[in-house]
């Protein structure tokens, strides 16, 4: 598999601290901060610091390390916003655009973590 990444996108630019960001947390592999444009009450995107293009590129070449750092980063955000159902929460949802068929924008791999209403069925 061929991935091509721009380190011109604009969340490259945010971790090499080009652009200004809400920070929610920050770990060795990852950072998430408040989305630009919140679609929900909460809308927090969730990045790894390598330079990884979208989900099967991240799924395929990360290492362990990344990989689980990314996964308990996303389960510390929902948890800390109190909207994760294991602390009493009522839900978010999570979801990743690929590609121009996924209507992807920023090409660096991103989680979105949506939460604070009900978000509706996941229609297209
Ligand atoms: P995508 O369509 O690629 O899945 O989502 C990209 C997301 O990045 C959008 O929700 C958009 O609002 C957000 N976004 C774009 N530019 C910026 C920015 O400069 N800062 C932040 N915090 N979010 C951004």
């Amino acid at each position: 598999m061929t991935y091509t990444y721009d380190p011109q996108n604009i969340f490259a630019r945010i971790l090499r601290g080009e652009i200004p960001n809400k920070t929610v947390l920050e770990t060795a592999h990852s950072l998430a901060f408040y989305d630009i444009s919140p679609q929900a009450p909460v809308h927090i995107l969730l990045i790894p610091k390598g330079a990884y293009v979208n989900f099967d590129h991240f799924a395929a070449e990360a290492s362990a390390e990344e990989l689980v750092d990314f996964h308990r980063a996303a389960a510390q955000i929902c948890a800390s916003a109190g909207v994760a159902p294991g602390v009493g929460g009522a839900g978010y949802r999570t979801l990743s655009n690929a590609g121009s068929h996924g209507m992807q924008e920023v090409p660096h791999y991103h989680l979105h973590i949506l939460a604070g209403r009900v978000l509706g069925p996941l229609v297209l």
